[in-house]
């Protein structure tokens, strides 16, 4: 049987009122109308305030003005409904990403019919809303860095052509972009890009530092600096040769290889590469997805990657979090800044949820 036909089965075994419902509700996804709705309007979206009042309608919708900094704002603000007029197309689009996976620009393009550039956008909208670093490392706790080309894919206006990155040999050098990789027994696991260049202590510390458990036993390879992190916090740590990957059954990196090796996989084959720019969104992606795996429907969850109060400032400062972390945490030289502009992005990106990169 067709979906087609199975919807129309299971149709005919409504009762009439929920018939009428429903048909009412087709429509609307027709015309794309405010589909998406959230029952909970939460804070102020500018300022987190919860002293907020119902202050007449906008569009249709029910809005809300802030006590505290005196703005007003309806449910879809700040969330990565903003600006989006194609709600129903927006929706499709955010399913097929959490069922299919990350699907290419075109293909995207094709299916909704939808520019590329809006393909593009979308999918950099719903991964702002997924960074999840929550929850402490506990007992047998892996760390590994790797790393990936420096990528500058899709920068316009470079005066020489090689924007995908420099020198491919190995060892460390400035440009390879490191993203620190830890994972405990229970699937508690980050997945942070630190820095372009060695790896340092400090950037373990700021990463996971506040996230290790007293219980943790810290497992890694012989690198200097996972040494003296774990050194310097008084934390249990057993090491061996890289090339060993094992001390015994207990201590090993194959967590953590595992999951480095199938990031590998998923940025470098099947996207070809990402620029470093984004290479935070699709980790916080892939750590998403491996976090989880064994949950069968994701779909269930509806707020997913949607009504984050701060997913379009979030998006919106992207460049700014990427200038920052070029000019903080690398010897590259940051070039060539993006020029899109949003009349509503915040000017102030200090108090901003970045994707990950500080
Ligand atoms: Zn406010």
């Amino acid at each position: 049987m067709s979906t087609k036909e199975q919807i129309i089965e299971l149709f005919k075994e409504l009762n009439g009122k929920d018939k009428s419902i429903l048909l009412n509700e087709l429509g609307d996804l027709k015309s794309n109308k405010e589909q998406i709705k959230v029952d909970n309007i939460g804070n102020c979206p500018y300022c987190q305030s919860n002293h907020t009042v119902k202050n007449g309608k906008h569009k249709g919708n029910q809005r809300y003005l802030c006590k505290a900094c005196n703005r007003n704002f309806i449910y879809s603000t700040g969330t990565a409904l903003q600006g989006i007029k194609k709600r129903g197309q927006f929706e499709e689009y955010r399913s097929i990403m959490l069922n299919e996976g990350i699907v290419p620009l075109k293909t995207m393009s094709r299916r909704l019919d939808i520019s590329v550039q809006t393909a593009f956008d979308w999918r950099h909208k719903i991964l702002c809303g997924l960074r999840s670093n929550i929850g402490d490392f506990e007992n047998i706790t892996e760390v590994d860095d790797i790393w990936f080309l420096y990528s500058q894919k899709g920068r316009q206006g470079l005066k020489y052509s090689r924007k995908r990155g420099g020198s491919k040999r190995r060892g460390d050098n400035d440009f390879q972009v490191k993203l620190l990789v830890t994972s405990d027994r229970n699937n508690t696991n980050d997945m942070s890009v630190v820095r372009i260049g060695r790896l340092k202590a400090k950037d373990i510390e700021r990463k996971i530092g506040d996230r290790i458990g007293d219980d943790v036993t810290l497992v890694s390879d012989k690198h200097p600096s996972i040494k003296s992190f774990a050194k310097k916090n008084k934390i249990n740590h057993v090491s061996f040769k890289s090339s060993k990957h094992i001390k015994d059954d207990v201590h090993h990196v194959q967590t953590v290889n595992g999951l480095a090796s199938r990031l590998k996989g998923e940025l470098n084959h099947k996207l070809r590469g990402v620029s470093t720019k984004y290479l935070q969104s699709y980790a916080n992606w892939f750590q998403f997805v491996e976090s989880h795996k064994n949950k069968v429907n994701l779909l269930k969850d509806k707020d997913i990657g949607l009504t984050n109060k701060q997913q379009w400032n979030t998006f919106t400062s992207i460049e700014k979090q990427y200038a920052n972390f070029i000019k903080k945490y690398s010897v590259r030289t940051y070039r060539c800044p993006t020029k899109r502009n949003w009349k509503t992005a915040l000017k102030d990106t200090k108090s901003i949820v970045n994707v990950g990169y500080m």
